[in-house]
């Protein structure tokens, strides 16, 4: 492994990905290395094998079969698959509110890029 070698990981301390610079390897553990948060000098052992799968699962398109219907009145989660009946199969990437304070998804449409969806949303609007 290359000296001086970083990656982008979540960091469990800062509670968000920041830059993380190797430290050592594990012994007799090949697939495990040391690293250390560039931002909080916390140490953070990883699990390259995992990542490895995790990275995996990520990249792999996904199905119509594996997609959740979007419906207004459902909640997601950042990483499920979900399809809209117009713009086909995306993936949701992040969550926000909306400047009017309702739940709203961004999601990661295959053709059409990013998009705001609403979530969570009451089936029956207040008058
Ligand atoms: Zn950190």
């Amino acid at each position: 492994m290359a000296k001086g070698k970083s990656i982008l990981q979540h960091c469990a301390h800062c509670e968000r990905t920041t830059k993380m610079e190797v430290i050592g390897p594990v012994e007799n553990q090949p697939e495990k290395t040391w690293y250390r948060c560039t931002r909080c000098r916390h140490a953070a052992l990883i699990d390259m094998a995992a990542l490895r799968q995790e990275l995996e699962t990520a990249q792999r398109k996904p199905e119509r079969a594996d997609c959740l219907e979007y419906k207004p009145g459902n909640s997601y989660q950042i990483g499920e698959a979900i399809f809209h009946v117009e713009w086909g199969i995306g993936k949701v990437v992040s969550k926000e509110r909306t400047s009017g304070g309702d739940k709203a998804i961004v999601v990661a449409f295959e053709k059409l890029g990013e998009r705001r969806l609403l979530e969570n949303v009451a089936a029956e609007a207040e008058p």
